[in-house]
C-alpha cells in the first residue's frame, strides 16, 4: 500500500493489513499460515448470528506459529477463539528501572551470575504463598495477593506496595469471578512449602535479563518513566507456565464442546466459540481460566524481577527499583460484541486508551526485545487504529528452530566468548566439562535462541515508528541474560 503497510487480498474480503517496511523479512509459509486461519470467516459465517472476522493486523516480527503466526491481531464480532490468543497464555513482558548503573554492575558479572544461578535454578527462591494468596492472585492479580496477607516476607509486601503506589498494579490485572479451575494448584499450598512452579522462567525464548540504557530517543518520555542514561533496567519475559497451558487446553475443550453439532468441523482445525447466549457457561469458564491464568504470570513476571532485584542487591549494593509496565502479548479484550485477540503482539495503545492513568501524557509503554546478545527497545504507543492499536513483541525468529540447532560451533562459542548466559547448567564447571551429551543438548538449545536466528531488531523499530504505531523512548542493551 505504501512503504510501511502491505495489504494481503483474500477470497473471504477480511482487510488484513501487515506492518513491515521492505527491510524486514517476512516467510511466505506464515502468509500460507494465515490464509488457512483465514478460513474461519467462512466458519463464522456457518455459525450464524452476524459472527465475522472483522479485521486482521500483522506486526514486523511476523512468523509461522503452530496454526496461527507470531504476530497475528484478529478482531472478531459475536464470536471468540481461544486458539487466536496462543498456548502460553499471558505471555508477556515486564521492565522495572533501578537505581544502579552498568558501571555498578560490570565489575561483578562473576559473582552474580553465581547468585542468579543460585536464586533461579538451584532452590534459592523460596517462594512461600498461603492457599488465600494463591487464591488472591488467580482472582485479582497483584492487588488480590497484596489483600490476601499476612506478608511471608516483608521485601515481596513492600515492593508490591511501591507498585501499588504508582497505580501500576491495576492495569495489569484481569478480573475473574472464581479461580475454581486451579482448585489444586490452590490447595497444594502448605504453610512454609516453597512452591515449585512460580519464579521459573520457562524455557526457549523465554528470559530474565538484566540490560542497561544505551540511548535515548525520547527524552520527555523517558524521564516520565524513570529512564536515564547508563541505568540498569531488568526486563522479563514469561508466560503462565502449566497453569497456562492446562487453562487453554481446557479453553480448547470448551470451544469444542459448545462447537453446534449439526455443524461440520472446520477444516482448519480452528474452533470458535459463538457470544451468544447457548454457549454462556461454557465461555464464561473458558474466560475465568482464561483470566486467573493471566493474573498468574503477571505474579510470576513480578516474582522474576524480584529475584533480579534480590541478586542485584546481594552483589551489587543496595537498589531501588520501579515499575515502568507489564505487557502482556497472548491475550483477549472483549469489548461488547467485539474481542481483540493478540497472538505474539503487543497494545500500543496511544493517549485516548491511557488517559487518566500514569501512561496519560505519552502513550502506552511498549517492550520490544531484540534477542540475547542484542539491543531491546522500549517505544511508546500512538494508539493508531490501523495497527489496531498494537505492535510487535520482539524481532521475530528469522530461522526455524531445527535449522538453528545445526548451525556452526565456532560462532556460538564466539558469542559464549563474548556474551554472559546463566542457564541451569555452568558449562565451566569440572563437574559438566567432561559430560559431552550434556553439554552437546545445551549447546543445541542454546544455538536456537542465538541472536542470528532472530530478525535484525533497527528495521523492526523503524517499521514501527515509520508506520505511525509506536516511537523509540530508549535502547537498552544487555549485561546478562537468565535463560530457563
Ligand atoms: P516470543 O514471545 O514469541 O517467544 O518471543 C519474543 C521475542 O523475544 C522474540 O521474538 C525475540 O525477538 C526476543 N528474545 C528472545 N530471546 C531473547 C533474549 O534472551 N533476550 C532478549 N532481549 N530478547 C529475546
Ligand atoms: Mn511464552
Ligand atoms: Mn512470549
Amino acid at each position: 500500500v505504501d512503504e510501511d503497510w502491505l495489504r494481503l487480498p483474500n477470497p473471504w474480503h477480511v482487510p488484513v493489513d501487515i506492518c513491515a517496511a521492505e527491510d524486514v523479512p517476512i516467510e511466505s509459509s506464515a502468509i500460507d499460515e494465515i490464509l488457512t486461519v483465514l478460513q474461519t470467516a467462512g466458519t463464522l459465517e456457518r455459525l450464524g448470528g452476524d459472527a465475522a472476522i472483522t479485521r486482521v493486523v500483522l506486526t514486523p516480527d511476523l512468523h509461522k506459529g503452530a496454526g496461527i503466526p507470531i504476530g497475528t491481531v484478529l478482531r472478531t464480532r459475536g464470536a471468540l477463539i481461544p486458539q487466536a490468543v496462543g498456548n502460553d497464555i499471558n505471555c508477556g513482558m515486564r521492565v522495572e528501572t533501578t537505581s544502579l548503573t552498568a558501571d555498578d554492575v560490570r565489575p561483578r558479572l562473576d559473582a552474580l551470575e553465581r547468585r542468579l544461578r543460585h536464586l533461579f535454578f538451584e532452590g534459592g527462591r523460596r517462594i512461600a504463598l498461603t492457599a488465600a494468596q494463591r487464591e488472591g492472585l488467580l482472582r485479582d492479580g497483584l492487588p488480590g495477593l497484596l489483600d490476601a496477607g499476612p506478608p511471608p516476607n516483608d521485601g515481596v509486601w513492600s515492593a508490591l506496595r511501591e507498585d501499588e503506589r504508582h497505580d501500576r498494579i491495576h492495569r495489569a490485572r484481569y478480573p475473574t469471578t472464581t479461580a475454581e479451575p486451579f482448585r489444586d494448584w490452590i490447595t497444594s499450598a502448605g504453610g512454609t512449602s516453597y512452591d515449585s512452579i512460580i519464579g521459573s522462567v520457562g524455557g526457549g525464548n523465554h528470559f530474565a535479563e538484566l540490560q542497561y540504557v544505551a540511548a535515548v530517543h525520547d527524552r520527555q518520555a523517558a524521564y516520565a518513566w524513570g529512564f536515564e542514561l547508563g541505568q540498569v533496567v531488568s526486563m522479563v519475559h514469561s508466560g503462565s507456565l502449566s497453569l497456562g497451558h492446562q487453562a487453554n487446553a481446557d479453553g480448547m475443550d470448551q470451544a469444542r464442546a459448545a462447537w453446534p453439532q449439526e455443524l461440520p468441523a472446520p477444516d482448519n482445525k480452528i474452533i470458535p466459540m459463538s457470544l451468544d447466549e447457548r454457549s454462556a457457561t461454557r465461555r464464561g469458564r473458558y474466560l475465568d481460566a482464561l483470566g486467573n491464568a493471566a493474573n498468574f504470570a503477571v505474579g510470576n513476571r513480578f516474582f522474576l524481577s524480584l529475584m533480579l532485584r534480590t541478586g542485584l542487591a546481594a552483589e551489587c549494593g543496595d537498589l531501588t527499583a520501579d515499575l515502568v509496565y507489564d505487557a502482556p502479548h497472548n491475550l483477549l479484550w472483549q469489548d461488547g460484541d467485539t474481542v481483540t485477540h493478540r497472538k505474539g503482539a503487543t497494545p500500543a495503545g496511544g493517549y485516548e486508551e491511557t488517559a487518566g492513568g500514569p501512561y496519560a501524557l505519552w502513550g502506552e509503554p511498549v517492550i520490544v526485545p531484540g534477542s540475547m546478545g542484542a539491543a531491546s527497545y522500549i517505544l511508546r504507543g500512538r494508539g493508531n487504529p490501523r495497527s489496531l492499536a498494537s505492535a510487535c513483541h520482539g524481532a521475530g525468529r528469522r530461522v526455524p528452530r531445527g535449522a538453528a540447532s545445526r548451525a556452526n560451533d565456532k560462532e556460538l562459542d564466539a558469542f559464549l566468548r563474548e556474551f554472559r548466559v546463566v542457564t541451569p547448567l555452568d558449562h565451566r564447571d569440572p563437574k559438566v566439562t567432561h559430560r559431552t551429551d550434556v553439554l552437546a543438548a545445551w549447546r543445541r538449545d542454546l544455538k536456537q535462541e542465538a541472536p542470528w536466528v532472530y530478525k535484525d531488531i533497527g528495521p523492526v523499530v523503524s517499521s514501527l515508528r515509520d508506520a505511525g504505531v509506536a516511537d523509540p523512548v530508549v535502547e537498552l542493551r544487555p549485561l546478562l541474560t537468565v535463560k530457563g
